[in-house]
């Protein structure tokens, strides 16, 4: 009785992990694939600055056309990456594309600062960190104008070795952005201890800030906080008007979100944002849901 029953729980949890397993290996095999034949691309999402509607910068975002399965969106592949040691190989391919596009759109007359997504596994890899910094110095785009995000759950894994890797990166002349900030329930003080100027508040609380007085709290709190720190608050995830109108008059000074854009390839951009910025301003006249 007992052997047999614990022999199939075995076997029940064996067949399971093997499949997930399995499943796992192909995709890192795949990705692999992907890498070497340079699939893997880019698409960029605009960052606009609540005050003038005008266009600041773009993010970064990693993506992967599957023959079979259509775009791969990266919450499926970064995890693979993370765990493969892939993720290494493809932070280069991303930042390599994203740089060369900044430069790019640069010499077009487009002044774009550029965000670019990093793995805690990277930013603890002393030669990555250095690798992306020469990367950096070998375009012509300013290091002021390249910002590195990472996630404050994955910065306060290891605040002395995540701090570390981000001095290395403050050392260049890149700037710094704390991302999906408020999930990673850090403390003031080690906030305060980081070398960075931007946080970017989780779109989690920005999405149904107009009826969520919860989210209002959150949010409200997150920019009194980084108005004493001195910091840049960037707002995710906005996709209607009457959020972007309350966080303009919370003073948030940035802002990413279907609203404004989806993340487009490369050569949506310009068109995408000759649009924003031509959106007529909505006038402060009409009352907000606040408070
Ligand atoms: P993230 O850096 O927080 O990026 C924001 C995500 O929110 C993007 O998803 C974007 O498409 C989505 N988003 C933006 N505005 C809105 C909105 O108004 N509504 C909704 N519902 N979603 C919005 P995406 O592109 O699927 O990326 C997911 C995550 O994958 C990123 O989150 C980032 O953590 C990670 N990632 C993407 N590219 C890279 C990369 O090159 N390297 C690393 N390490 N991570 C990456
Ligand atoms: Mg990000
Ligand atoms: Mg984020
Ligand atoms: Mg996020």
């Amino acid at each position: 009785g007992q052997a047999l029953d614990s022999g199939m729980g075995v076997a029940w949890f064996d067949a399971d992990y093997d499949r997930e397993s399995t499943e796992r290996l192909h995709l890192a095999g795949e990705l692999r694939r992907a890498l070497d034949q340079g699939h893997l691309t880019v698409a960029y999402q605009p960052k606009v600055e609540l005050a003038s509607g005008r266009v600041v910068g773009v993010e970064a975002l990693a993506r992967w056309p599957h023959a079979e399965r259509g775009m791969i969106p990266p919450t499926e592949f970064i995890d693979v990456a993370e765990r493969t040691g892939l993720i290494r190989p493809l932070t280069l391919a991303i930042t390599q594309q994203a740089l060369a596009q900044a430069d790019a759109w640069r010499r077009q007359g487009l002044d774009l600062s550029m965000s670019i997504n990093l793995s805690i596994a990277v930013m603890q890899d002393a030669s990555m960190a250095r690798q992306i910094v020469a990367l950096v110095r070998s375009h012509e785009t300013p290091p002021e104008r390249i910002i590195v995000e990472i996630t404050e759950s994955q910065v306060m894994e290891d605040v002395e070795r995540g701090s570390g890797m981000l001095a290395i990166f403050g050392a260049a002349g890149v700037s710094l952005s704390v991302d999906d900030f408020g999930t990673g329930y850090s403390s003031l003080s080690q906030v305060k201890n980081l070398p960075v100027q931007e946080l970017k508040v989780d779109r989690s609380f920005v999405m149904d800030m107009a009826s969520n007085r919860t989210d209002q709290v959150i949010v409200t709190s997150v920019l009194r906080l980084a108005e004493e720190l001195g910091l840049r608050v960037v707002a995710e995830g906005i996709e209607d008007e009457t959020v972007r109108r309350m966080l303009e008059d919370l003073g948030c000074e940035q802002a990413q979100g279907y609203l404004f854009a989806k993340p487009l390839p490369a050569s949506q951009i310009p068109a995408a944002v000759k649009d924003i910025e031509a959106r007529p301003r909505p006038d402060a006249a009409a009352p907000l849901p606040l408070r």
